[in-house]
């Protein structure tokens, strides 16, 4: 019987200090599998404190250890979008580099995914070492977004998931400029079950997400997800009209009775003030759609290759990205590919 087979992705962006950590806690979790030959393809995101000999390092004492790098820090959905690309075979599994989603759990994860899952993620119940605002926002994002998408995204669950293969298929087929992973984790479907953890605190390095790349981060997701915001410039529109209609209903009958002694200079101000705000608000959310429409238009790919390192004893298994194939797009051409 063939064995199955699992890939690691981890995207690491400065991660010089976790990295050394993190590795060796994935090789113990592989030998705790039973039946399924275990994988890891690093992604280096650009990072400029020396992850990459980190990583080099580290695939040189491990043949099972893929290395690929981008041309510069593209983020960490396309990061993880360019690992996953290059899993040719068998099931993906997402771990971020800083020790924050315990490798422990793979034999978990393999096992829910041999049940017949496609889709098994960790969704946390705690979160270490966060402070307050961060849990608050992260809280209050997850259940906003809950409200206001359609595509079902579960609560509290980032991107420390198993993907079986045909849902690593589905995602592919993603091509989407703006990439709300979460979102697109959720609309692809199938059978999907969670695994509880406690989110530990990171090992090294600080986060990379500071709250105003968060706010920037739910923007994506909601616009990415929803079109609630333009349907609410349209109700705050109707919602004016009425309120101005009475209003106007009003003057002309005060009018009537009581004569017109041109007052009401303050009343004037306020709606005009108000109705030029309330436009401004729905312009700017049409400009937020419009932004990232004219951002899809231009096609361009998600990342951009600089070196690609199969692992040593695993080049069969790993053709050319999906990336390469549907956009004919050649990373040798503007990097230079392999060693
Ligand atoms: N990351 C990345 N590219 C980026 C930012 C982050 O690949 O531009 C990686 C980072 O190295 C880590 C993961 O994404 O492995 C999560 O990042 P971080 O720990 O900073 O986020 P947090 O856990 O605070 O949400
Ligand atoms: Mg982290």
């Amino acid at each position: 019987m063939s064995r199955d087979l699992l890939t690691v992705v981890v995207a690491a962006f400065n991660e010089a200090d976790a990295l050394p950590a993190l590795h060796p806690r994935i090789a113990a979790a592989f030998d705790a599998l039973d039946g399924v030959d275990g994988r890891v393809l690093y992604v280096d995101d650009g990072s400029r404190d020396g992850t990459w000999a980190v990583l080099q390092g580290i695939a040189n004492g491990d043949a099972r250890v893929s290395l690929l790098r981008l041309s510069r820090n593209f983020g960490k959905e396309a990061a993880l979008t360019a690992g996953l690309d290059r899993v040719a075979e068998g099931a993906a599994l997402i771990l971020d580099a800083d020790g924050q989603d315990p490798p422990e759990l793979i034999p978990q994860f393999v096992a829910k995914w041999r049940e017949g899952f496609d889709d098994v993620h960790g969704t946390r119940t705690g979160r270490e070492g966060e402070g307050w605002l961060r849990r608050f926002t992260a809280y209050g994002f997850y259940r906003v977004m809950g409200r206001l998408s359609k595509t079902p995204i579960p609560t509290d669950t980032g991107d420390f998931r198993l993907l079986s293969p045909r849902a690593l298929a589905a995602l592919r087929q993603l091509r989407e400029r703006h990439r709300f992973m979460k979102g697109l984790f959720g609309w692809i479907g199938f059978e999907q079950a969670s695994i509880p953890y406690q989110r530990e605190a990171r090992v090294a390095g600080r986060s990379k997400f500071n709250l105003w790349r968060l706010w920037n981060f739910a923007l994506e997701g909601v616009t990415s997800f929803s079109t609630a915001p333009l349907r609410l410039a349209t109700y705050l529109g109707v919602a004016t009209a009425l309120v101005a209609f009475a209003y106007g209903l009003w003057i002309v009958v005060k009018a009537l009775l009581w004569g017109d002694r041109v007052a009401g200079w303050p009343t004037m101000m306020a709606v005009i003030l108000f109705l030029g705000g309330v436009q401004l608000v729905a312009l700017g959310m049409i400009g937020e759609y419009l932004g990232r429409l004219y951002e899809e238009s231009k096609q361009r790919p998600l990342y951009l290759v600089d070196r690609w390192h199969p692992a040593a004893g695993d080049s069969s298994r790993t053709g050319p990205s999906v990336e390469e194939r549907s956009h004919a797009y050649r990373a040798s051409a503007v990097g230079g590919e392999g060693a």
